[in-house]
């Protein structure tokens, strides 16, 4: 057969969609704006490993990726590691892992805690995301957690995430963000080594098969006469950036992975210390660490390490330190969200992360994504 497809971008998407009509016998061209692959969920080497720019791991339920890590013969390298979840609030950290540590959160009263509670259960059950799309989260959690229960857990997730949009944004988000996590039994996985081998083993895979990956390419996809996947931005859709700031440190911080940041005044959303899910020796036995947040992807990250300085008032600094600026990171989701097409015009498709809906996007549904649309390219 030998039909060219160019695809424009080499994220996961991409790659995926990339290798598949590879595997058709389609001739594929990739041209990625970037000098490496891999998009957001492209990496940098610490030492000999390479990292996430982002922070990155995936869930028991996240079945296309796992397939994907199987048939690309990375199994072993993918591994399982308990869920280790902080909130901080009101200047101090408290585990948050489940109904125990919810029941013993001393900032809210007990009519609150069981309200939560039993939402998240009834999210978790309810199958039927669609009845959710007409209604802002806001009102929703508003409604059902009580103001308080909303304020101190959903607003500042809402806020952190989307911003001046927060309230804006459809319920059947949020519905699919608890109730998928639900369902995965409390351990996270990451691949030894990290993410990037999938990226590299696709586009190993895409040149065997006889196609191309074109650098520092950046296309103008609306007026090409060749048969063209667009993976980059759309047009239909809206979007807010991410900063990233990445540090190492000798210093174990704190005995979790994850911590959200439930405080209004914050510059972060979240704080991660890697290493607490993945071994410090991968990175050269030092603790490896994210601060992240959304918004303006060009904003200031000076006062970030102040600001860890005050939840931490040991931390005596980073040793290293790198700043990742992403600007199209999550597509904006309101009420009523209209998922865009993949077919746009003669010879002209699309697929990008802001096709998924109402799941949180991820490395899982962008898998789901890049297979779908090499289903529907037709030439
Ligand atoms: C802060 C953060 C944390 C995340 N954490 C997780 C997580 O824990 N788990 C998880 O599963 N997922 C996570 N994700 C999401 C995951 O990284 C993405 O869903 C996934 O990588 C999206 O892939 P994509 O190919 O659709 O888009 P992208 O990665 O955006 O790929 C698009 C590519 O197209 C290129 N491009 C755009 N325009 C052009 C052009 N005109 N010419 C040439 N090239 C172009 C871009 O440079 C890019 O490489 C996170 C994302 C962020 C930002």
């Amino acid at each position: 057969m030998n039909k060219n497809i160019a695809i424009v971008g080499a994220g996961l998407t991409g790659l995926v969609a990339g290798y598949r009509l590879s595997q058709k016998g389609y001739k594929v061209t990739i041209y990625e704006k970037n000098d490496d692959i891999g998009g957001l969920m492209g990496s940098f080497k610490i030492g000999d490993t390479t990292l996430e720019k982002a922070y990155h791991h995936i869930f028991k339920t996240d079945k296309y990726i796992i397939g994907l890590i199987e048939e690309l013969g990375l199994s072993d390298k993918l591994k399982w590691h308990e869920e280790k979840t902080a909130l901080y609030y009101d200047g101090q950290i408290y585990p948050f892992m489940g109904a125990i540590d919810l029941l013993k959160f001393k900032q809210l009263d007990l009519i609150s805690k069981i309200r939560l509670g039993l939402v998240k259960i009834w999210l978790e059950k309810d199958n039927n995301w669609e009845k959710y799309n007409g209604v802002t989260a806001v009102e929703w959690m508003k409604k059902y957690c009580g103001e308080k229960g909303y304020g101190v857990i959903w607003e500042p997730l809402l806020r952190g995430k989307f911003h001046e949009y927060y309230d804006k944004i459809s319920m059947a988000w949020l519905w699919a963000r608890i109730h998928t996590r639900a369902n995965s039994d409390g351990y996270l996985g990451y691949l030894d080594g990290g993410f990037q081998q999938i990226a590299d083993k696709l586009a190993e895979r895409i040149k065997k098969n006889g196609g191309k990956i074109l650098l520092n390419t950046e296309k103008r996809v609306w007026a090409s006469q060749t048969p063209t996947l667009h993976t980059g931005p759309l047009k239909e859709a809206a979007y807010l950036g991410a900063v990233c700031v990445v540090f190492t440190s000798k210093q174990s911080l704190s005995p979790y992975y994850w911590h959200n940041i439930n405080d209004s005044k914050s510059p972060i959303l979240c704080f991660i210390q890697h290493t607490n899910l993945v071994d410090k020796k991968q990175y050269g036995d030092k603790h490896v660490y994210y601060m992240g947040t959304y918004g303006d992807s060009e904003q200031s990250v000076d006062n970030w390490f102040d600001y860890l300085k005050k939840i931490y008032p040991n931390f005596i600094g980073p040793e290293e330190k790198w700043v990742f600026r992403f600007k199209n990171a999550q597509h904006i989701v309101t009420t009523n969200y209209k998922v865009p097409k993949y077919k746009i015009g003669k010879n002209l498709y699309q697929a990008n992360f802001a096709q998924i809906f109402p799941e949180d996007r991820g490395m899982n549904f962008a898998v789901r994504e890049g297979e779908k649309v090499a289903g529907v390219v037709k030439i």
